[in-house]
């Protein structure tokens, strides 16, 4: 994984725009990875803000579970639990 050389974990966060309600608990718990766009829907402004465990906090916090996070080392999804999205 040496190509990746800015990310600083192994987890990339993902949103998934038409389950965010624009409650903001991302961007409360991990400012540098998400913000809200000007129609106040989550977006990705970095994936290496935050460490992984902050990201995924911040994945935890949505209420909806409009946040993914994958494990980019095995490719598998961590958030949010299989089977619940
Ligand atoms: S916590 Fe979820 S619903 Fe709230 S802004 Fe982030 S992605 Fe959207």
């Amino acid at each position: 994984m040496s190509t990746q050389t800015k990310q600083i974990g192994k987890y990339k966060v993902e949103v998934i725009r038409d389950k965010c309600i624009s409650a903001a608990s991302c961007v409360a718990i991990a400012p540098k990875v998400f913000a809200l766009d000007e129609a106040e829907i989550a977006i990705i402004v970095s994936q290496d803000g935050h460490d992984d465990e902050t990201k995924l906090l911040a994945a935890q916090s949505c209420p909806t579970m409009a946040v993914i996070v994958t494990n980019t080392e095995t490719g598998e999804r961590v958030w949010p639990p299989q089977g619940e999205d």
